[in-house]
């Protein structure tokens, strides 16, 4: 373990007063649910909105909705996303169809997206990864071609728009994730929106049945939100960071999560929840176009991500080559910089997965796998923080790019890229 102070990939402090409403709501709180319903109701235009235990379980609630609806089974899911993502269609229990995405936009490649698509297709999942925008008109083209509903997994991207429209209105029906390390977060948790009636009472009549959050589980998660607030802090970060059994920023498939309706306490810490992810986002896209332009200068090779409308969970951008990005990472972790690798593997390298999707075709996933970094762009990022992540940058990508401009093989992009990664 390394006693230093240690940016942390994610953060989303919870205020010392939105805990304390928790810690009331406790012993007796009422109305809370409601309150926060109401409020996401306003806010996002959405006739339906259900609150739940987590994302994965607002995704699983949805599409066993959908499936009732339409009778279809094939959810057609990015090719390179959170594994929670497919183990929420197992729960569900419909298939996996994975769809290759495109390393620049990290959305959909939409020469694969007409061919994975076909009047079997339930639904495609247009994901808004680390909060940049995916292009929803192109998802609705095809949808509405193949009489399939549009799901937003809105899950890291709460506040961000498309086109000037607020994500998770613009599909059939989408979700956010109040996990940790989300937009904003409650310690867990998941939103479902949908202004469809028809949809709105079919995740309704579930709901209804779903047995809210035991009291254990309302003081455990209290418990860690407050130790979570309290560590996510750089000069503490290096102590949970360092605490394998902790799990942070690992990426696990597990099929076995509860599906519950959200507790009173947990509704109750997200008191004020506009003003915190106004604060939070405006925060992350002052961070990432900070980011943006310093990299343009230090690091001119690499490509950055950068749409209107974003909100910047997380700065996406694709380093030259794997060796490239494994200085970077380690370079990273040793410096204390919050840089992360994203998602370890495309869905065909989920070992769970395997034997259940069709002919595997993840080339643009691969890629994004070998290269992808990604940047914190929270509140504890300093303007110091910044010129360190952007000069280790720009230092390892010129040296990939003199390593490539001498090597004959250069040229090859993925080929030579995966070569490197199977070494
Ligand atoms: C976090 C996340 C989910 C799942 O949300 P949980 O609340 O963690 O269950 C789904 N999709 C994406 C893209 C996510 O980042």
């Amino acid at each position: 373990m390394r006693i230093q102070a240690t940016l942390p990939p994610t953060a989303a402090p919870v205020p010392a007063q939105s805990l304390a409403a928790g810690m009331a709501a406790l012993f007796g709180g009422t109305g809370r649910i409601d309150d926060v319903i109401r409020q996401f109701r306003e806010r996002f235009e959405s006739e339906h909105v259900f609150l739940v235990s987590s994302g994965k379980a607002a995704l699983a609630l949805i599409l066993q909705a959908l499936h009732r609806l339409s009778g279809r089974r094939k959810v057609v899911i990015p090719a390179y996303t959170c594994y929670s993502v497919p183990s929420a269609v197992l729960k569900a229990g419909l298939e996996v169809v994975p769809c290759d995405v495109d390393p620049t936009t990290l959305d959909f490649r939409p020469d694969r997206f007409a061919q994975v698509l076909d009047e079997q297709a339930l639904c495609v999942l247009s994901t808004h990864l680390f909060g940049l925008p995916a292009d929803l008109d192109c998802a609705r083209a095809l949808c509405d071609a193949q009489g399939a509903f549009l799901v937003e997994d809105a899950a890291q991207a709460m506040g961000g728009t498309f086109k000037g429209r607020r994500l998770g209105t613009v599909g059939d029906v989408a979700f956010f994730s109040l996990g940790r390390g989300k937009n904003l977060s409650c310690g867990g948790g998941g939103v479902i929106l949908t202004a469809s009636k028809d949809i709105g009472a079919a995740i309704g009549a579930a709901y209804d049945g779903l047995e809210s959050e035991s009291v254990a589980a309302a003081v455990r998660n209290l418990a860690e939100l407050t130790a979570t607030s309290i560590c996510i802090h750089p000069s503490l970060y290096w102590l949970p960071a360092g605490l394998p059994f902790l799990g942070l920023g690992e990426t696990r498939f597990y099929t076995d999560f509860p599906i519950r309706k959200m507790g009173e306490a947990r509704a109750a810490t997200l008191m004020n929840w506009p003003d915190r992810l106004r604060a939070a986002n405006r925060s992350r896209i002052e961070q990432a176009e900070a980011l943006i332009q310093e990299l343009r200068r230090t690091a001119p090779g690499v490509v950055v991500k950068s749409a209107p409308g974003a909100v910047y969970l997380r700065l996406p951008v694709l380093v030259q080559e794997n060796a490239a990005k494994q200085a970077v990472l380690a370079e990273a972790a040793a410096m204390g910089l919050g840089i992360s690798q994203g998602y370890p593997g495309t869905m065909w390298e989920i070992p769970e997965l395997q034997g259940r999707l069709p002919e595997r075709d993840d080339e643009g996933a691969r890629e994004v796998v070998e290269r992808l970094v990604t940047l914190p762009t929270h509140g504890f990022v300093s303007p110091e923080h910044r010129r360190k992540i952007c000069r280790l940058i720009g230092q390892i990508s010129a040296a990939a790019g003199r390593r490539r401009a001498g090597d004959p093989t250069a040229g090859q992009g993925s080929s030579s890229s995966r070569a490197a990664s199977s070494l």
